[in-house]
């Protein structure tokens, strides 16, 4: 009997990324591959990239220097990039490491089965195509195996944005989105396998018209699933939050009360620079919208300092939304020039600065995140357990809120759903009680 071949995938960047990782994996299940842990005795290595900051890219380069010696040994090795530094680079990436053997892009993953023979047959594999037919359509189908309460699930791909930092537009291409009928039954599928949470995931995942009534249609179709307990999804542009979806954060149970609304910044003047095509005050606006329709929404940001030409008074601005929204959590990076971006040919804020205020930003961040999350003790929450904690007969879970939580109680099993009385917060998580 054939040994299976062992495929190790590392990923990096976004939970997208995740989730295509996980239908490569599935894709060359149908060659033969079983997937492990470690490069050292896979047959084939493929780093799942990301694009999105200047680091993230040459981090790939340096990490596929680590694999040279083990493509000396076991020459029989193929190494495959894929993902969006695939898309932007292409052929560059074989012309600086010549023992790349594949190069495969988002959109034509579903391709890798031939691609991977091609390599095995000696041949140097490249496709960044932005191809007709639909990649899910041609994907394998999932396997039945019988898996953990929370899964990713792609509804939407691509962006038409076009923010002035931002790479996606061009590395995920224009916004696509799934049929619903396609995504309610991998869906179901899902829940059949033993998922009760699901994330509906997409690049600007609220502009999805998958369904006649958008996003708001889709969730309230999967809120019908029997066994489907929670929803979320991410991530969202302001500009696509539209009323039934505000609306289906205030009656829709399943959806939970959390919600991912990235606005990067708080000046008008670099709102403009960065074509979010918004103002601070729509922004805000849209938020007392949100909590009207849903008072305890958790809300989560994602923040840019130091975007070309921003001066002090703009990064006052910035802080100034933030804290009038009061952000649950929130991501927090410097401006990174992207090649091929508009923002890249701007003059450049100097580096101290941008460090100076990604500090100032990130304490005034962390003491929200901690005084929401104080808030919590003494209160009631369902937290959906997902796996064993630290201490024995411990469990970890998240709450509605995406709160991580500990609760030390024999008998609890992944998957299962329990309300807990939260009686203490810590740095990054929570500790409850069974009720
Ligand atoms: S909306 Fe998001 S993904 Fe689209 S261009 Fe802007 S930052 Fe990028």
């Amino acid at each position: 009997m054939t040994q299976p071949k062992k495929l190790f995938i590392k990923t990096y960047g976004c939970q997208m990324n995740v989730y295509d990782s996980e239908r490569m994996a599935e894709a060359m299940g149908g060659q033969g591959y079983v997937q492990t842990d470690s490069p050292d005795d896979a047959d084939m290595i493929l780093l799942n990239t990301c694009h999105i900051r200047e680091k993230a890219a040459e981090k790939i380069y340096s990490e596929l220097g680590r694999y040279k010696g083990l493509k000396a040994e076991r020459p029989d090795l193929r190494i495959g990039v894929a993902g969006c530094v695939a898309q932007a680079e292409g052929a560059e990436i074989m012309r600086r490491q010549p023992m790349v053997d594949l190069v495969v892009g988002p959109q034509s993953y579903h391709r890798l089965p031939e691609l991977e023979a091609k390599a095995r047959g000696g041949e140097k594999a490249l496709d960044t195509d932005f191809p007709e037919e639909d990649k899910f359509e041609r994907l394998k189908s999932r396997p039945k195996a019988k898996r953990g309460p929370t899964a990713f699930l792609t509804v939407q791909e691509g962006c038409d944005k076009f923010c002035a930092f931002c790479v996606v537009p061009y590395t995920r291409g224009a916004e696509v989105s799934r049929p619903a009928d396609r995504v309610l039954s991998e869906a179901r599928d899902l829940v059949e396998r033993g998922v009760r949470e699901l994330t509906l995931l997409g690049q600007n995942v609220n502009a999805y018209h998958g369904h006649e009534r958008g996003l708001a249609g889709l969730i309230r179709e999967l809120a019908k699933i029997d066994g489907l307990a929670r929803i979320r999804f991410t991530t969202s542009h302001p500009n696509d939050m539209d009323d039934d979806l505000i609306a289906a954060h205030g009656d829709c149970d399943k959806l939970m009360p959390y919600l991912h609304l990235p606005v990067q910044a708080g000046s008008d003047k670099i709102l403009k620079r960065m074509n979010r095509q918004h103002t601070a005050e729509q922004y805000l606006r849209l938020i007392e919208r949100l909590r009207a329709a849903r008072p305890d929404l958790h809300l989560s940001g994602d923040f840019i300092v130091g975007f070309p030409e921003e001066t002090e008074a703009d990064f006052r601005d910035t802080m100034a939304l933030i804290e009038a929204v009061e952000y649950g959590s929130a991501f927090s990076f410097k401006y990174s020039e992207r090649p091929g971006t508009p923002a890249a040919e701007r003059p450049q804020v100097p580096e101290a600065e941008k460090d100076d205020r990604l500090q100032r930003l990130q304490a005034l961040l962390t003491r929200q995140q901690r005084a929401l999350q104080d808030a919590m003790v003494g209160r009631e929450v369902g937290v959906l357990f997902e796996k064993t904690g630290r201490l024995p007969g411990q469990m970890v879970g998240k709450s509605d809120y995406l709160h991580a939580v500990h609760v030390a109680a024999e008998g609890l099993q992944p998957g299962d759903l329990r309300p807990v009385r939260i009686v203490e917060s810590g740095p990054n998580s929570l500790k409850g009680v069974l009720v």
